[in-house]
């Protein structure tokens, strides 16, 4: 079965996005005033893009990213929590809490994978007295559940798929949002699907396949 991140598309404005501060209400259903990710242009023409086939380690790409550059980003792959062709203001705060999110899932897969037990203590000060492999083994459980909670977006498909290969349908797990495609991507690194790897030359460190 595929995960669907491959084919995962979005929409951004040909114009990208600009930041705008005002008051609104969440996607959560709160009401704040924040800065707010909304088209540089009204009425602009949208642009179709497939962020994890463009960056296919956008999920560790995320996690290290600086604030400040969150429009450029929205602007080469989308919205985090729109769906389809349609673009509500999405407040820049859920580009931070997901950020933080993914940076402290990514700690903790990256000490998990080095075995680095100091590491896992540090991070999961509540397992501190575990030692050995009954730390690596919660620390893996505890990973495995904060990925999953993560996971719930999207939905399965039957596919048909196109000309060259008639008689052969697939079944593919679709995300709905790109945030959801960055975990599940989270999450074909963690099951051995995809592995992300960062350019040793000094003040390059891009992330890829
Ligand atoms: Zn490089």
């Amino acid at each position: 079965m595929e995960t669907g991140t491959v084919h995962f598309e979005t929409w951004v404005p040909t114009g990208g996005f600009k930041l705008e501060r005002r008051k609104g209400k969440t996607p959560e259903g709160t009401v704040i005033t924040t800065d707010w990710l909304v088209p540089a242009w009204a009425s602009d023409d949208l642009a179709a893009t497939y962020p994890c086939d463009e960056q296919p380690c956008l999920h560790r790409v995320l996690a290290d990213y600086r604030h400040d550059r969150i429009v450029y980003l929205a602007g080469l792959y989308g919205l985090l929590t729109a769906t389809g062709k349609t673009l509500p203001p999405e407040p820049v705060d859920t580009w931070h809490r997901e950020i933080r999110a993914l940076r402290n899932a990514t700690a903790l897969w990256d000490a998990i994978a080095a075995e680095d037990a100091a590491a896992l203590r540090r991070i999961l000060p509540q397992y501190q007295a575990a030692k050995g492999k009954d730390l690596l083994g919660l620390a893996r459980e505890h990973l495995a559940r904060r990925v999953t909670e993560k996971l719930a977006g999207g939905r399965l498909e039957l596919i048909a798929m196109p000309d060259q290969e008639q008689s052969q349908f697939v079944i593919r797990h679709r995300p709905l949002k790109l945030i959801d495609a960055i975990w599940r991507r989270f999450a074909e690194e963690i099951a051995g699907l995809i592995t992300c790897a960062r350019c040793p030359v000094p003040g390059c460190g891009r992330w890829f396949p």
